[in-house]
Protein backbone atom coordinates (compact mmCIF):
# COMPACT_ATOMS: atom_id res chain seq x y z
CA UNK A 1 0.00 0.00 0.00
CA UNK A 2 1.62 3.10 -0.85
CA UNK A 3 0.20 6.73 0.18
CA UNK A 4 1.60 10.26 -0.41
CA UNK A 5 1.71 13.21 2.45
CA UNK A 6 -0.10 15.18 -0.11
CA UNK A 7 -3.27 13.13 0.24
CA UNK A 8 -4.01 14.27 3.70
CA UNK A 9 -4.26 17.40 2.28
CA UNK A 10 -7.46 15.82 0.73
CA UNK A 11 -8.61 14.43 4.29
CA UNK A 12 -8.83 18.06 5.57
CA UNK A 13 -8.31 20.48 3.55
CA UNK A 14 -11.01 22.71 2.58
CA UNK A 15 -13.16 20.82 5.03
CA UNK A 16 -12.33 17.47 6.71
CA UNK A 17 -14.15 14.61 4.54
CA UNK A 18 -13.37 10.99 4.67
CA UNK A 19 -15.28 10.80 0.96
CA UNK A 20 -12.72 12.94 -0.50
CA UNK A 21 -9.95 11.08 0.43
CA UNK A 22 -11.12 7.96 -0.52
CA UNK A 23 -12.51 9.18 -4.00
CA UNK A 24 -8.97 10.70 -4.37
CA UNK A 25 -6.99 7.49 -3.22
CA UNK A 26 -8.76 5.45 -5.58
CA UNK A 27 -8.24 7.64 -8.53
CA UNK A 28 -11.72 8.81 -9.23
CA UNK A 29 -11.82 12.03 -11.12
CA UNK A 30 -12.93 14.65 -9.41
CA UNK A 31 -14.54 17.67 -11.90
CA UNK A 32 -12.16 20.35 -13.97
CA UNK A 33 -11.55 23.20 -11.37
CA UNK A 34 -12.92 26.27 -11.62
CA UNK A 35 -11.41 29.90 -11.66
CA UNK A 36 -10.82 30.12 -8.33
CA UNK A 37 -9.43 26.77 -7.57
CA UNK A 38 -6.90 27.71 -10.68
CA UNK A 39 -6.23 30.66 -8.66
CA UNK A 40 -5.17 29.22 -5.53
CA UNK A 41 -3.11 26.89 -7.08
CA UNK A 42 -1.34 29.61 -9.08
CA UNK A 43 -0.72 31.78 -5.99
CA UNK A 44 0.57 29.12 -4.58
CA UNK A 45 2.83 28.48 -6.97
CA UNK A 46 4.02 31.54 -6.93
CA UNK A 47 4.37 32.45 -3.36
CA UNK A 48 6.54 28.92 -3.75
CA UNK A 49 8.97 30.77 -6.64
CA UNK A 50 8.76 33.92 -4.15
CA UNK A 51 10.68 32.54 -1.57
CA UNK A 52 12.42 29.96 -4.19
CA UNK A 53 14.33 33.43 -5.39
CA UNK A 54 14.99 34.78 -2.02
CA UNK A 55 16.76 31.46 -0.47
CA UNK A 56 19.79 31.72 -2.10
CA UNK A 57 21.99 28.88 -3.59
CA UNK A 58 19.94 25.62 -3.43
CA UNK A 59 20.18 22.34 -4.86
CA UNK A 60 16.97 21.03 -7.28
CA UNK A 61 15.93 17.52 -6.92
CA UNK A 62 11.94 18.72 -8.31
CA UNK A 63 12.93 17.08 -11.71
CA UNK A 64 13.25 13.77 -13.17
CA UNK A 65 11.27 10.84 -12.38
CA UNK A 66 9.59 9.82 -8.66
CA UNK A 67 12.29 6.84 -8.16
CA UNK A 68 15.31 9.06 -9.30
CA UNK A 69 13.99 11.67 -7.09
CA UNK A 70 13.99 9.51 -4.03
CA UNK A 71 17.48 7.90 -4.76
CA UNK A 72 18.95 11.78 -5.28
CA UNK A 73 17.08 13.13 -2.27
CA UNK A 74 18.86 10.42 -0.43
CA UNK A 75 22.26 10.75 -1.94
CA UNK A 76 21.86 14.76 -0.96
CA UNK A 77 20.57 14.34 2.58
CA UNK A 78 23.61 11.71 2.97
CA UNK A 79 25.83 14.48 1.46
CA UNK A 80 24.72 16.97 4.00
CA UNK A 81 23.66 19.60 0.51
CA UNK A 82 22.31 22.63 2.50
CA UNK A 83 19.01 23.12 0.92
CA UNK A 84 17.63 20.90 -0.95
CA UNK A 85 14.83 21.53 -3.03
CA UNK A 86 11.30 19.62 -3.98
CA UNK A 87 13.46 16.30 -2.21
CA UNK A 88 10.92 13.13 -2.43
CA UNK A 89 11.12 10.91 0.55
CA UNK A 90 9.92 7.83 0.13
CA UNK A 91 9.94 5.15 3.93
CA UNK A 92 8.31 2.06 4.39
CA UNK A 93 6.48 2.52 7.43
CA UNK A 94 4.09 0.44 10.05
CA UNK A 95 0.61 1.64 10.81
CA UNK A 96 -2.07 -0.55 11.73
CA UNK A 97 0.20 -3.10 11.70
CA UNK A 98 0.87 -3.27 8.17
CA UNK A 99 4.19 -1.79 5.85
CA UNK A 100 3.00 0.80 4.23
CA UNK A 101 5.01 3.02 1.77
CA UNK A 102 4.62 6.51 2.67
CA UNK A 103 5.71 9.51 0.30
CA UNK A 104 6.69 12.90 1.19
CA UNK A 105 7.93 16.24 -1.07
CA UNK A 106 8.89 19.01 1.58
CA UNK A 107 9.54 22.05 -0.56
CA UNK A 108 12.78 22.72 1.43
CA UNK A 109 15.39 20.32 3.54
CA UNK A 110 17.58 23.15 5.39
CA UNK A 111 20.68 21.53 6.95
CA UNK A 112 21.48 23.53 10.35
CA UNK A 113 23.07 22.05 13.97
CA UNK A 114 23.72 18.98 12.89
CA UNK A 115 20.25 18.21 11.24
CA UNK A 116 17.90 19.06 8.54
CA UNK A 117 14.98 22.16 9.45
CA UNK A 118 12.29 20.99 7.28
CA UNK A 119 10.12 24.04 5.33
CA UNK A 120 6.96 23.94 3.36
CA UNK A 121 5.03 27.43 1.69
CA UNK A 122 1.89 27.63 2.13
CA UNK A 123 -0.75 30.54 1.58
CA UNK A 124 -2.71 30.40 4.85
CA UNK A 125 -1.93 32.86 7.13
CA UNK A 126 -3.17 31.95 9.90
CA UNK A 127 -2.43 28.70 11.33
CA UNK A 128 -3.16 26.75 15.11
CA UNK A 129 -4.92 23.96 16.61
CA UNK A 130 -7.74 24.87 14.51
CA UNK A 131 -7.30 26.42 11.49
CA UNK A 132 -5.27 24.76 8.53
CA UNK A 133 -4.82 21.18 10.33
CA UNK A 134 -3.85 19.99 7.36
CA UNK A 135 -1.03 22.15 6.72
CA UNK A 136 0.60 20.43 10.18
CA UNK A 137 -0.51 17.62 9.60
CA UNK A 138 1.30 17.35 5.98
CA UNK A 139 4.54 18.78 7.68
CA UNK A 140 4.32 16.54 10.59
CA UNK A 141 4.20 13.25 8.04
CA UNK A 142 7.27 14.82 6.49
CA UNK A 143 8.86 14.79 9.79
CA UNK A 144 7.86 11.11 10.30
CA UNK A 145 9.75 10.45 7.00
CA UNK A 146 12.64 12.61 7.69
CA UNK A 147 13.19 11.01 11.43
CA UNK A 148 12.62 7.43 9.57
CA UNK A 149 15.24 7.75 6.60
CA UNK A 150 18.16 9.36 8.87
CA UNK A 151 17.45 8.25 12.32
CA UNK A 152 17.58 11.51 14.10
CA UNK A 153 15.06 13.52 15.30
CA UNK A 154 13.87 16.53 13.42
CA UNK A 155 14.60 19.43 15.58
CA UNK A 156 12.68 21.84 13.68
CA UNK A 157 9.74 22.63 11.57
CA UNK A 158 8.06 25.69 10.23
CA UNK A 159 5.85 27.18 7.48
CA UNK A 160 6.53 29.96 5.06
CA UNK A 161 3.07 31.19 5.65
CA UNK A 162 0.97 33.57 2.92
CA UNK A 163 2.45 37.09 4.41
CA UNK A 164 5.84 35.76 4.27
CA UNK A 165 6.36 35.31 7.90
CA UNK A 166 7.74 31.86 9.60
CA UNK A 167 5.64 29.76 11.61
CA UNK A 168 7.81 26.85 13.97
CA UNK A 169 5.01 23.94 13.67
CA UNK A 170 7.46 21.84 15.44
CA UNK A 171 5.69 22.23 18.91
CA UNK A 172 2.36 22.27 17.22
CA UNK A 173 0.76 18.91 18.53
CA UNK A 174 -2.77 19.44 17.21
CA UNK A 175 -2.70 16.18 15.22
CA UNK A 176 -0.74 12.45 15.59
CA UNK A 177 1.49 11.95 12.59
CA UNK A 178 0.86 8.34 13.60
CA UNK A 179 -2.78 8.68 14.09
CA UNK A 180 -3.60 10.38 11.00
CA UNK A 181 -1.92 8.13 8.43
CA UNK A 182 -3.54 5.33 10.64
CA UNK A 183 -6.70 7.26 9.82
CA UNK A 184 -6.08 7.68 6.07
CA UNK A 185 -5.58 3.75 5.93
CA UNK A 186 -8.44 3.27 7.14
CA UNK A 187 -10.50 5.21 4.78
CA UNK A 188 -8.56 4.53 1.56
CA UNK A 189 -8.80 0.40 2.21
CA UNK A 190 -12.52 0.75 2.74
CA UNK A 191 -14.78 -1.41 -0.18
CA UNK A 192 -17.22 2.08 -0.51
CA UNK A 193 -16.89 5.41 0.05
CA UNK A 194 -17.34 6.10 3.58
CA UNK A 195 -19.82 8.22 4.90
CA UNK A 196 -19.96 11.73 5.40
CA UNK A 197 -22.64 14.41 5.40
CA UNK A 198 -23.27 16.55 2.60
CA UNK A 199 -22.87 20.13 3.31
CA UNK A 200 -23.93 23.27 1.26
CA UNK A 201 -20.99 25.24 2.61
CA UNK A 202 -18.75 21.60 2.29
CA UNK A 203 -19.20 20.26 -0.77
CA UNK A 204 -19.86 23.27 -3.06
CA UNK A 205 -16.34 23.96 -3.13
CA UNK A 206 -15.39 20.23 -3.25
CA UNK A 207 -14.42 18.63 -6.92
CA UNK A 208 -16.25 15.55 -6.10
CA UNK A 209 -19.98 17.47 -5.44
CA UNK A 210 -21.22 16.24 -8.69
CA UNK A 211 -21.28 12.82 -6.77
CA UNK A 212 -22.26 13.19 -3.98
CA UNK A 213 -24.99 16.22 -3.95
CA UNK A 214 -26.46 14.20 -6.87
CA UNK A 215 -26.60 10.62 -4.87
CA UNK A 216 -28.38 13.04 -1.93
CA UNK A 217 -30.53 14.23 -3.77
CA UNK A 218 -31.79 11.34 -5.07
CA UNK A 219 -31.87 9.77 -1.90
CA UNK A 220 -33.96 12.48 -0.16
CA UNK A 221 -30.58 12.60 2.45
CA UNK A 222 -31.65 14.07 5.82
CA UNK A 223 -28.04 15.97 5.74
CA UNK A 224 -29.62 18.07 3.46
CA UNK A 225 -32.10 19.98 5.41
CA UNK A 226 -30.63 22.88 6.02
CA UNK A 227 -30.19 23.22 9.97
CA UNK A 228 -28.93 19.66 10.13
CA UNK A 229 -25.42 20.14 10.41
CA UNK A 230 -22.66 17.47 10.19
CA UNK A 231 -22.52 16.52 14.20
CA UNK A 232 -26.57 15.96 13.64
CA UNK A 233 -26.80 13.85 10.52
CA UNK A 234 -23.59 11.94 11.76
CA UNK A 235 -26.17 10.99 14.81
CA UNK A 236 -28.87 10.29 12.52
CA UNK A 237 -26.73 8.36 10.42
CA UNK A 238 -25.57 6.07 13.43
CA UNK A 239 -29.31 5.56 14.07
CA UNK A 240 -29.95 4.80 10.84
CA UNK A 241 -32.17 7.63 9.64
CA UNK A 242 -30.72 8.55 6.61
CA UNK A 243 -33.85 9.93 4.11
CA UNK A 244 -35.75 13.22 5.20
CA UNK A 245 -39.24 11.69 6.04
CA UNK A 246 -37.51 9.21 8.60
CA UNK A 247 -36.72 11.93 10.32
CA UNK A 248 -40.19 13.38 10.49
CA UNK A 249 -41.29 9.69 11.11
CA UNK A 250 -39.24 9.14 14.32
CA UNK A 251 -38.74 12.66 15.84
CA UNK A 252 -41.13 15.57 17.17
CA UNK A 253 -39.91 18.77 18.46
CA UNK A 254 -39.20 17.61 22.35
CA UNK A 255 -37.77 13.96 21.80
CA UNK A 256 -35.11 16.27 18.63
CA UNK A 257 -34.58 18.97 21.07
CA UNK A 258 -32.99 16.06 23.58
CA UNK A 259 -30.44 14.83 20.50
CA UNK A 260 -27.00 15.25 21.89
CA UNK A 261 -24.56 15.85 18.62
CA UNK A 262 -21.22 16.64 18.14
CA UNK A 263 -20.44 20.21 17.82
CA UNK A 264 -17.10 20.77 17.40
CA UNK A 265 -15.15 18.86 19.94
CA UNK A 266 -18.09 19.56 22.21
CA UNK A 267 -21.25 17.84 22.70
CA UNK A 268 -24.37 20.32 22.79
CA UNK A 269 -28.22 19.34 22.75
CA UNK A 270 -30.06 20.15 19.39
CA UNK A 271 -32.28 22.33 21.64
CA UNK A 272 -34.35 25.05 20.35
CA UNK A 273 -33.16 24.41 16.66
CA UNK A 274 -35.52 21.62 16.76
CA UNK A 275 -38.42 23.35 15.32
CA UNK A 276 -36.93 24.93 12.17
CA UNK A 277 -34.95 21.59 11.61
CA UNK A 278 -38.15 19.79 11.39
CA UNK A 279 -40.53 22.97 9.53
CA UNK A 280 -37.09 22.13 6.64
CA UNK A 281 -37.66 18.54 6.27
CA UNK A 282 -41.35 19.22 5.63
CA UNK A 283 -40.97 21.79 3.70
CA UNK A 284 -38.22 19.72 1.62
CA UNK A 285 -40.24 16.53 2.23
CA UNK A 286 -43.98 18.38 0.81
CA UNK A 287 -41.29 20.63 -1.77
CA UNK A 288 -43.48 23.79 -0.62
CA UNK A 289 -41.99 26.68 1.53
CA UNK A 290 -43.80 27.13 4.65
CA UNK A 291 -45.13 30.31 6.21
CA UNK A 292 -43.83 30.75 10.23
CA UNK A 293 -45.01 34.29 10.36
CA UNK A 294 -45.57 37.51 8.39
CA UNK A 295 -43.25 40.05 8.76
CA UNK A 296 -44.00 44.25 8.18
CA UNK A 297 -41.38 45.18 5.58
CA UNK A 298 -39.77 48.94 6.11
CA UNK A 299 -42.18 50.90 3.63
CA UNK A 300 -40.89 53.51 1.42
CA UNK A 301 -41.17 54.35 -2.20
CA UNK A 302 -37.67 53.32 -3.07
CA UNK A 303 -34.81 51.16 -1.55
CA UNK A 304 -30.93 50.70 -2.71
CA UNK A 305 -29.60 47.04 -3.19
CA UNK A 306 -26.98 46.82 -2.10
CA UNK A 307 -23.73 44.47 -2.59
CA UNK A 308 -20.21 43.62 -1.87
CA UNK A 309 -17.29 41.93 -4.04
CA UNK A 310 -14.34 41.22 -1.38
CA UNK A 311 -11.30 39.85 -0.98
CA UNK A 312 -10.57 37.26 1.96
CA UNK A 313 -7.62 38.17 4.30
CA UNK A 314 -5.31 35.17 3.22
CA UNK A 315 -5.57 36.06 -0.45
CA UNK A 316 -4.34 40.03 0.21
CA UNK A 317 -2.25 41.70 2.86
CA UNK A 318 -5.24 43.60 3.78
CA UNK A 319 -9.32 42.33 4.09
CA UNK A 320 -10.33 44.09 1.10
CA UNK A 321 -13.53 45.56 -0.76
CA UNK A 322 -12.77 46.05 -4.17
CA UNK A 323 -16.01 46.35 -5.25
CA UNK A 324 -19.40 48.76 -3.73
CA UNK A 325 -22.31 48.03 -5.42
CA UNK A 326 -25.45 49.94 -5.34
CA UNK A 327 -28.46 50.82 -7.48
CA UNK A 328 -32.15 52.04 -6.03
CA UNK A 329 -35.16 49.98 -7.29
CA UNK A 330 -38.86 51.39 -6.81
CA UNK A 331 -40.86 54.34 -7.91
CA UNK A 332 -37.20 56.09 -9.36
CA UNK A 333 -34.84 53.60 -10.74
CA UNK A 334 -31.53 55.08 -10.41
CA UNK A 335 -27.77 54.62 -12.71
CA UNK A 336 -25.93 51.39 -11.41
CA UNK A 337 -23.70 53.02 -8.97
CA UNK A 338 -20.71 50.72 -8.68
CA UNK A 339 -17.20 52.21 -6.36
CA UNK A 340 -14.39 50.45 -7.53
CA UNK A 341 -11.12 49.95 -5.81
CA UNK A 342 -8.71 51.74 -8.34
CA UNK A 343 -5.90 49.19 -9.27
CA UNK A 344 -3.07 51.53 -7.59
CA UNK A 345 -1.46 52.98 -4.02
CA UNK A 346 -4.49 53.93 -1.74
CA UNK A 347 -6.76 52.20 -3.75
CA UNK A 348 -8.73 50.24 -0.99
CA UNK A 349 -9.73 54.16 0.65
CA UNK A 350 -10.90 55.30 -2.61
CA UNK A 351 -12.80 52.72 -3.16
CA UNK A 352 -14.16 53.75 0.27
CA UNK A 353 -14.18 57.15 -0.10
CA UNK A 354 -16.27 56.79 -3.51
CA UNK A 355 -18.80 54.40 -1.50
CA UNK A 356 -19.36 56.92 0.57
CA UNK A 357 -19.55 59.75 -2.16
CA UNK A 358 -22.54 57.23 -3.96
CA UNK A 359 -24.31 56.74 -0.41
CA UNK A 360 -24.10 60.95 0.05
CA UNK A 361 -26.09 60.62 -3.58
CA UNK A 362 -28.22 58.30 -2.39
CA UNK A 363 -29.36 60.67 0.65
CA UNK A 364 -29.56 64.09 -1.38
CA UNK A 365 -31.76 62.53 -4.09
CA UNK A 366 -33.99 59.73 -1.91
CA UNK A 367 -33.31 60.58 2.23
CA UNK A 368 -32.97 57.97 4.28
CA UNK A 369 -34.43 55.13 2.31
CA UNK A 370 -33.83 51.16 3.98
CA UNK A 371 -30.43 49.72 2.12
CA UNK A 372 -31.22 46.07 1.11
CA UNK A 373 -28.20 43.57 1.59
CA UNK A 374 -28.34 39.91 1.78
CA UNK A 375 -26.53 38.53 4.84
CA UNK A 376 -23.81 40.09 7.42
CA UNK A 377 -21.18 40.60 5.48
CA UNK A 378 -21.96 44.48 3.99
CA UNK A 379 -22.48 45.13 7.65
CA UNK A 380 -19.59 43.69 9.04
CA UNK A 381 -17.53 45.43 6.18
CA UNK A 382 -18.65 49.00 6.94
CA UNK A 383 -17.73 48.25 10.21
CA UNK A 384 -14.52 47.20 9.49
CA UNK A 385 -13.61 50.13 7.36
CA UNK A 386 -15.03 51.99 9.48
CA UNK A 387 -12.21 51.32 11.91
CA UNK A 388 -9.88 51.36 9.24
CA UNK A 389 -10.73 55.02 7.37
CA UNK A 390 -13.32 56.60 9.79
CA UNK A 391 -16.07 58.10 8.57
CA UNK A 392 -16.98 61.19 5.90
CA UNK A 393 -19.57 63.46 7.24
CA UNK A 394 -21.13 60.57 9.06
CA UNK A 395 -21.62 59.09 5.73
CA UNK A 396 -21.11 55.25 6.53
CA UNK A 397 -23.03 55.59 10.01
CA UNK A 398 -26.08 56.75 8.05
CA UNK A 399 -25.66 53.75 5.41
CA UNK A 400 -25.63 51.40 8.99
CA UNK A 401 -28.44 52.98 10.26
CA UNK A 402 -30.66 52.52 7.21
CA UNK A 403 -28.79 48.64 6.18
CA UNK A 404 -31.72 45.87 6.41
CA UNK A 405 -30.57 42.31 6.31
CA UNK A 406 -33.47 41.03 3.80
CA UNK A 407 -31.73 36.97 4.41
CA UNK A 408 -32.47 37.08 7.84
CA UNK A 409 -35.73 38.87 7.39
CA UNK A 410 -36.50 35.26 4.81
CA UNK A 411 -35.30 33.39 7.56
CA UNK A 412 -37.98 35.02 10.65
CA UNK A 413 -40.63 34.59 8.31
CA UNK A 414 -40.62 31.87 6.16
CA UNK A 415 -39.50 28.06 5.42
CA UNK A 416 -38.21 27.68 1.95
CA UNK A 417 -38.38 24.20 0.19
CA UNK A 418 -33.97 24.25 -0.03
CA UNK A 419 -30.93 23.36 1.50
CA UNK A 420 -29.46 26.70 1.12
CA UNK A 421 -30.16 30.35 2.08
CA UNK A 422 -27.63 31.78 -0.39
CA UNK A 423 -28.48 34.71 -2.67
CA UNK A 424 -27.85 32.64 -5.66
CA UNK A 425 -30.23 29.48 -4.17
CA UNK A 426 -33.38 32.10 -3.19
CA UNK A 427 -33.21 33.79 -6.18
CA UNK A 428 -34.61 31.25 -8.11
CA UNK A 429 -37.25 30.57 -5.89
CA UNK A 430 -37.89 34.16 -6.88
CA UNK A 431 -38.15 33.75 -10.47
CA UNK A 432 -35.20 35.38 -11.31
CA UNK A 433 -32.46 34.19 -14.31
CA UNK A 434 -28.79 35.60 -14.56
CA UNK A 435 -27.55 36.47 -17.81
CA UNK A 436 -23.91 35.59 -17.43
CA UNK A 437 -22.73 31.54 -17.37
CA UNK A 438 -20.34 31.98 -15.17
CA UNK A 439 -20.37 34.35 -12.01
CA UNK A 440 -19.94 33.91 -8.18
CA UNK A 441 -18.28 35.46 -5.32
CA UNK A 442 -15.15 33.13 -5.93
CA UNK A 443 -15.75 33.22 -9.69
CA UNK A 444 -15.34 37.20 -8.97
CA UNK A 445 -12.01 37.06 -7.08
CA UNK A 446 -10.47 35.12 -9.23
CA UNK A 447 -11.33 37.11 -12.39
CA UNK A 448 -10.38 40.59 -9.89
CA UNK A 449 -6.56 39.38 -9.53
CA UNK A 450 -6.38 38.25 -12.91
CA UNK A 451 -7.42 41.69 -13.80
CA UNK A 452 -4.92 43.54 -11.02
CA UNK A 453 -2.18 41.42 -12.33
CA UNK A 454 -2.61 42.31 -16.12
CA UNK A 455 -0.40 44.86 -17.66
CA UNK A 456 -2.79 44.80 -20.71
CA UNK A 457 -5.57 48.07 -20.14
CA UNK A 458 -8.17 46.36 -22.92
CA UNK A 459 -8.31 42.88 -20.89
CA UNK A 460 -8.21 44.27 -17.54
CA UNK A 461 -10.99 46.38 -19.01
CA UNK A 462 -12.92 43.34 -20.31
CA UNK A 463 -12.36 41.36 -17.10
CA UNK A 464 -13.39 44.89 -14.63
CA UNK A 465 -16.95 44.68 -17.18
CA UNK A 466 -17.38 40.90 -16.21
CA UNK A 467 -16.96 41.82 -12.70
CA UNK A 468 -19.93 44.46 -12.77
CA UNK A 469 -22.09 43.29 -14.94
CA UNK A 470 -21.98 40.47 -11.97
CA UNK A 471 -22.32 43.00 -9.32
CA UNK A 472 -25.12 44.56 -11.03
CA UNK A 473 -26.71 41.19 -11.44
CA UNK A 474 -26.82 40.54 -7.87
CA UNK A 475 -28.12 44.12 -7.27
CA UNK A 476 -31.28 42.67 -9.57
CA UNK A 477 -31.74 39.47 -7.88
CA UNK A 478 -31.77 40.96 -4.46
CA UNK A 479 -34.51 43.58 -5.85
CA UNK A 480 -36.64 40.37 -7.56
CA UNK A 481 -36.20 38.25 -4.41
CA UNK A 482 -37.22 41.51 -2.21
CA UNK A 483 -40.47 42.12 -5.05
CA UNK A 484 -41.09 38.27 -4.28
CA UNK A 485 -40.70 38.15 -0.82
CA UNK A 486 -43.16 41.00 0.12
CA UNK A 487 -45.86 39.53 -2.23
CA UNK A 488 -45.74 36.70 0.09
CA UNK A 489 -46.19 38.25 2.56
CA UNK A 490 -49.32 40.43 1.04
CA UNK A 491 -50.49 37.19 0.66
S1 LIG B 1 -18.87 16.54 -2.24
FE1 LIG B 1 -18.99 16.81 -0.03
S2 LIG B 1 -19.29 14.76 0.83
FE2 LIG B 1 -18.54 14.51 -1.30
S3 LIG B 1 -16.35 14.31 -1.15
FE3 LIG B 1 -16.78 16.46 -1.46
S4 LIG B 1 -16.92 17.38 0.58
FE4 LIG B 1 -17.08 15.15 0.80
Amino acid sequence: MRISAQIIYNLFAPSYCERRLFFAYNNIKPLEPGPFEQLIYKLGLRHEENYLRSIGEYTDASRGRLKERIAITKKYITEKVPIIYQGVICEELIVNNKLVTVIGIPDFLIYEEGGYRIRDCKLARHIDDKRHQEVIAQIKIYGLLLEKLTGQKVKKMDAVLGDNSLLDITKLEVINPGEILSRVINIAEKEKPPYSPVGWSKCMGCGYRHICWEIAVKNKDVALVYGVDQGLARFFWGKGITKIGQLLDNYDETSLAEVNRSWGEKIQKVGKKANKILLQARAMKEKRNILIKKIDLPSSNNYVMFDLEGIPPYLDDLEKIYLWGMQVFGENDSAYLPALAPIEDEGDYKGWKNFLKNSQKIFANYGDIPFIHWASYEKTKIKLYLQRYGDIEGLAERVLKNLVDLCALVKKSLILAEPSYSLKVVERVAGFKRTQEEYGGNWAIAKYIEAVETEDRGIRKGIIEKILKYNQEDLKATWEVFKWFKKEMAK
